[in-house]
């Protein structure tokens, strides 16, 4: 049987299937029923009486259904990293990695739901103001609308839930349709924690039909994490509504003649290889003092090298496939035409299937496409570099601003790097693809707008609500 989608607590078919594929060898793993316009409308209107009930719910309420929430994911561990094996190709790796950081995230929203406080403040700074007292609190908004991409499903649909959970908003989540399995059961763990049914929708449906209910004013707040371009067309249709856009990236890497080259060499082999590639922080263009280019290329390519590829179901595999074929090609165009216009293959490039290998190229330029757009794939370009202005220069020409990463042991220069490197956030010493859920985490220029990491979307999912209280 197909898998049901959710609207307002409620299981429901439609009459359109939809088969979801184990990317690494095309064999049908599940399929699911996919909402239909009807559908998306019920669940709205759902969504609009259940918040009627959870913005009702005291603080210790919330916060016992999201701790209920993270035991039950904890109990149902292997079934979700399995579910986003088969439907994903993660590799194993990457899914017990993401599974264990979905349980802090809601871990961390039940302990920020406590926290949803407000202030008392002086409203007498002028004689109109004398004798009254002023106060504010955080209130919910209403319907959160949370669409999720298919490269991190469990985490990133937390970090959407989560939040929304915390602060007493009803939801509807919307899941990639290359993904659309491990949403089914964490929407059945959400109602068996105890949120109430009709605020809590989980619909599997087409990317468009869901870009239709943007436009609806029932919706109070888009929270969206995917590409860019889908990003920033639903926040051209929001309207009034509140738009938080996480979006894509490609982040640099700088290797400063001063650093610790065996840290750098591992931190480069991990973060531009893990997930396939397929992250928005990924490192993606690396850049070392020229100096020491030698020694670093050397070692980096005996360490990407040591990586395993192959079956994602394999314990020790560290680079699986693709999510299909068609990106495979797609990457595989792009390295092809990098290496016609004078790029050298330092290793990798050879697709099969919807697996491609870990790559490495030199002698790119920047008009490159795998230097100028988001490669989303296990590629990465390595290129010398003559001063640090330099360095800072290459990276700040992008579209995007996620967050970078810089290896140097001098204080000047990270301090000049935090100032002068555009991006949502630094990392000193560090790959661009390290984040914990509490942070704060979004991108500037075409890589988004707002920042998730619970607490912070706590704030976008709330408003101030005023009173001033006269005592004249
Ligand atoms: P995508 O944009 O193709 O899809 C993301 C979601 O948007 C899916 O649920 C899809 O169904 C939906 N969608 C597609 N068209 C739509 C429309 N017209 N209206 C409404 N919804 C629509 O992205 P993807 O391929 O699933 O994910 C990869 C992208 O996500 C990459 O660019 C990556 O960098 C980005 N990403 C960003 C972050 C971040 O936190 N910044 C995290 C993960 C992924």
């Amino acid at each position: 049987m197909p898998k049901k989608f959710l609207v307002g607590g409620e299981w429901r078919e439609s009459n359109e299937v939809m088969e979801a594929k184990f990317p690494y060898d095309g064999s049908v793993v599940d399929s699911v029923y996919m909402a239909q316009r009807q559908d998306l409308d019920d669940a709205m209107a759902a969504a609009v009486r259940g918040f009627e009930i959870t913005r009702k719910l005291p603080s210790y309420k919330r916060t016992d259904i999201l701790w209920n929430l993270q035991r039950l994911m904890r109990d149902h561990f292997d079934e979700l990293v399995d579910l986003m094996i088969m439907e994903g190709g993660k590799n194993r790796k990457t899914a017990v990695g993401e599974m264990t950081r979905a349980l802090q995230t809601i871990g961390v929203s039940a302990e920020e739901a406590h926290r949803l406080g407000g202030e008392v403040f002086s409203i007498d700074w002028t004689p109109a103001g004398a004798n009254r007292q002023g106060f504010t609190r955080r209130a919910p908004i209403g319907t959160i609308l949370c669409i999720t991409p298919f490269n991190y499903p469990i985490n990133l649909a937390c970090h959407k839930i989560g939040p929304a959970i915390a602060t007493g908003n009803a939801f509807i989540l919307k899941p990639a349709e290359k993904t659309p399995l491990s949403s089914v059961l964490l929407a059945e763990l959400v109602l068996e924690a105890g949120y109430p049914a009709e605020a809590v929708s989980m619909l599997n449906c087409w990317g468009p039909l869901a870009g239709e209910m943007v436009e609806d004013d029932r919706i109070a707040m888009i929270s969206f994490t995917g590409s860019a371009s889908v990003g920033w067309m639903l926040k051209s249709k929001a309207g009034k509504k509140k738009v938080v856009l996480e979006l894509g990236g490609n982040a640099g890497f700088i290797v400063h003649s001063d650093a610790d080259m065996a840290l750098a060499v591992r931190e480069a082999a991990s973060g531009g290889f893990a997930n396939a590639g397929q992250n928005c922080i990924s490192v993606q263009r690396m850049l070392v003092q020229q100096d020491v280019f030698e020694e670093f290329a050397d070692g980096f390519v005996e360490a990407v090298k040591a990586l395993k590829v192959g079956d994602p179901r394999d314990a020790d595999t560290d680079v699986g496939p693709l999510i299909n074929e068609r990106e495979a090609e797609r990457v595989e165009n792009w390295v092809s035409e990098a290496v016609r216009a004078g790029a050298a293959l330092l290793y990798g490039g050879q697709r099969q299937g919807a697996m491609f290998p870990p790559t490495v190229l030199g002698q790119t330029t920047d008009e490159m496409r795998v230097n100028c757009e988001e490669v989303f794939a296990p590629v990465v370009t390595l290129r010398p570099y003559r001063t640090w202005d330099d360095a800072i220069a290459i990276i700040n020409d992008s579209p995007y601003g996620l967050q970078a990463g810089i290896f140097t042991q001098d204080i000047k220069r990270i301090m000049d790097a935090w100032d002068r490197i555009d991006v949502g956030g630094l990392h000193v010493n560090s790959a661009s693809t390290f984040r914990v859920d509490h942070m704060p985490y979004g991108g500037i220029k075409a890589s988004g707008l707002g920042r998730e990491g619970v607490k912070y979307a706590i704030d976008d999912m709330t408003e101030i609500r005023l009173m001033v209280l006269n005592l004249n």
